[in-house]
């Protein structure tokens, strides 16, 4: 149910393992930081979700004058406001603890004593926010910083991040394929287990895989940008929804298809910013691989230069989760009659 999914998401992210893994993500959250140095100093700044109150502990440092961080998780909240005391930054930041939607009435408390001489309604320079998802709109994130951004932000204040571009390419996973199959083919106790190996392929290949393409020859065709988003101007809605065209053409040597791989890239001001691509720094979103399904004709095809993999990439946000589809066809330079259709589709859960 609904209820479940909010309550397991804000459980997840009640976890400091969870929070771990996102500041040892260095391209992450050394960009963040970066970017925060270009942009607060001077600045009331508003964060959507502090988590463990780093990146508004970077404002501080940073020279913001006042930063209103608001977390829905309680004890995430209470560990923040903690690391506010510990580091000395009681004047400059206060933590608000509550879903951003359900707090306004504080967030605007905090915005207007942060300007007592201002006119107008109460505003933030700085709309912060670390809400990216895998495929980037997992999760569904974003209408929350919308919600803030239509409330709060000044008129030509400053979005961080300001906007995404989501890349794609059609990959070979062959490794991750002969790596999951070999197991079960290779006679583990010496016994035949070979049946197992196409169930257990087909298990995993269920959802999409988080994973980082290591060899760059793994991708068939050069990656494309499928569609940009600017944080200042999307709806929630167009985040939620969206069907993207693409055509691909198979350069290099060519190789096995399997499906495609997905990333974003984040700018988070002029010239500041990370991609989550696998010719990058690694971070902790890897790269969304959504397989052709095993034991259908695209899954493990041949593709040769020249060849072309054309069709749709769409989603739907399913509360916190989406349903995905890709539909295509693969176009052989060499007998252009025999398109090869293909299906990817899941329902993404959490
Ligand atoms: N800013 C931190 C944490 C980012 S993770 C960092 O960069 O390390 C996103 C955080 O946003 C989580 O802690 C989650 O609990 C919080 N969050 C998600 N939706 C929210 C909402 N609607 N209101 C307040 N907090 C929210």
């Amino acid at each position: 149910s609904p209820a479940d999914e909010e309550s397991w998401y804000f459980k997840e992210y009640g976890r400091l393992s969870t929070h771990r893994v996102m500041l040892e993500d260095e391209a992450r959250t050394s960009a963040y930081r970066r970017a925060i140095a270009a942009t607060c100093s001077g600045k009331v700044v508003l964060e959507v979700g502090c988590g463990s109150g780093v990146l508004s502990l970077f404002a501080a440092q940073m020279g913001a004058v006042k930063v209103v961080a608001v977390e829905a998780c309680p004890k995430m909240a209470a560990f923040a406001r903690a690391a506010v005391q510990l580091n000395g930054f009681e004047n400059q930041i206060s933590v608000i603890c509550g879903l951003i939607e359900e707090v306004v009435d504080q967030v605007e408390a905090e915005l207007s004593a942060a300007r007592p001489e201002a006119v107008g309604p109460p505003c933030a320079d700085v709309l912060l926010s670390e809400w990216m998802g895998y495929m980037l709109v997992h999760e569904d994130m974003f209408s929350s910083v919308a919600f803030a951004r239509d409330r709060w932000l000044v008129p030509g204040g400053r979005m961080v991040p300001g906007s995404f571009t989501l890349v794609a390419a059609p990959f070979s996973g062959n490794d991750l394929v002969e790596e999951q199959c070999g197991f079960w083919r290779n006679k583990p106790y010496g016994l035949d287990l070979s049946h197992m190996a196409q169930p257990a392929l087909a298990e995993l290949l269920q959802r999409p895989v988080i994973d980082v393409i290591e060899n760059s020859e793994s991708l068939l065709a050069a990656p494309a940008v499928l569609w940009k988003l600017r944080c200042a101007l999307a709806t929630a809605e167009e985040t939620r929804e969206q069907c993207l065209e693409f055509d691909f053409v198979t350069g290099g040597d060519g190789g096995l298809f399997h499906g495609f791989a997905v990333w974003f890239d984040c700018n988070l001001a002029p010239k500041i910013g990370f991609s989550t691509g696998p010719s990058s720094q690694p971070t902790h979103w890897a790269q969304t691989l959504l397989f052709a399904e095993p034991g259908t004709s695209a899954h493990g095809m041949r593709l040769e230069p020249g060849d072309r993999v054309a069709g749709t990439l769409s989603w739907q946000a399913l509360g916190r989760g989406m349903r995905v589809d890709v539909k295509g066809k693969i176009v052989l330079r060499r007998a252009a009659a025999d398109a090869v259709p293909f299906e990817i589709g899941y329902d993404w859960t959490l």
